[in-house]
């Protein structure tokens, strides 16, 4: 069924005062986001707290959505995907307990807002999206801004990315039905792999795979929502055709 384009616009107002409010205003919004929405759930760790704050989140969300940048929520970007919200991003990027020193892949680039929060936590990342357009646009919102640790790759990230392994930690921001197999290959020895996993599209259960000494641990960290990772070891087609 053929349906409408979703319009999305990005940029910048261009009134210098207006600016000004809206910036003030973003600071609140993003103190806010801090205290209420991570703090007071359980976002401990300090350095994952600092990126979230150092991150312009206003950045990486389409213009209409601006002013609601920094809510409780996932929001819409291009091509019906989602940037994730706030608290699901601190929850992923505390569960992978990065020191600064690794090398992540993360797969679902889409809007490039948790490659940036990433690339403040670990020392290189690799993202990887399937849809051109979102990979380019995230591409250049992440170097427009500087965030120079960051590469971007376009294609089925259900694969990983063998040609940029070993990764210390990776991290799927889509939801797939398994453990993608080639995820296991491409981890090194004490590295972390967070992942939401679900029977079906709808129900999800975040995931940490440890691997130490060659022996895994896996811990279910509790229900979240993700659109699902499409792919040859994801979810098969595209549930909007
Ligand atoms: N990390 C993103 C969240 C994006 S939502 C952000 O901060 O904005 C998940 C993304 O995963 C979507 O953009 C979707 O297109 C992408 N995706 C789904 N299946 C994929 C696959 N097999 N490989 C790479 N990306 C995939």
């Amino acid at each position: 069924m053929w349906e409408a384009p979703y319009l999305v616009t990005y940029g910048v107002a261009t009134d210098k005062k207006a600016n000004a409010t809206m910036e003030r205003d973003i600071d609140e919004s993003r103190q806010r986001m801090i205290d209420q929405q991570l703090k007071l759930r359980g976002i401990t760790n300090y350095r994952v707290l600092d990126a979230m704050d150092r991150v312009p989140r206003e950045e990486f969300v389409p213009l209409e959505h601006r002013d609601k940048a920094y809510d409780d929520c996932a929001l819409p970007i291009a091509e019906r995907q989602t940037i994730s919200q706030p608290y699901t991003v601190a929850f992923m990027c505390q569960a992978l307990h990065l020191k600064g020193t690794e090398r992540v892949l993360e797969i679902g680039t889409g809007s490039g807002y948790g490659a940036a929060v990433l690339s403040l936590l670990a020392k290189d990342v690799y993202t990887i999206e399937r849809i051109a357009e979102l990979s380019t646009h995230a591409a250049e919102t992440l170097k427009r801004l500087g965030y120079d640790n960051v590469m971007c790759g376009l294609g089925d990230g259900s694969h990983g990315w063998p040609e940029q392994a070993p990764f210390d930690a990776i991290v799927a921001t889509a939801s797939s039905p398994v453990l993608p197999e080639p995820y296991k290959e491409q981890l090194t020895d004490g590295g972390r792999i967070v992942i939401p996993i679900g029977a079906t599209r709808e129900h999800q259960a975040m995931m940490r795979f440890t691997l130490h000494n060659g022996e895994w641990t896996i811990e279910d960290l509790g229900y979240f929502v993700f659109v699902p990772l499409i792919g040859s070891y994801g979810w098969s087609g595209d549930p909007h055709t």
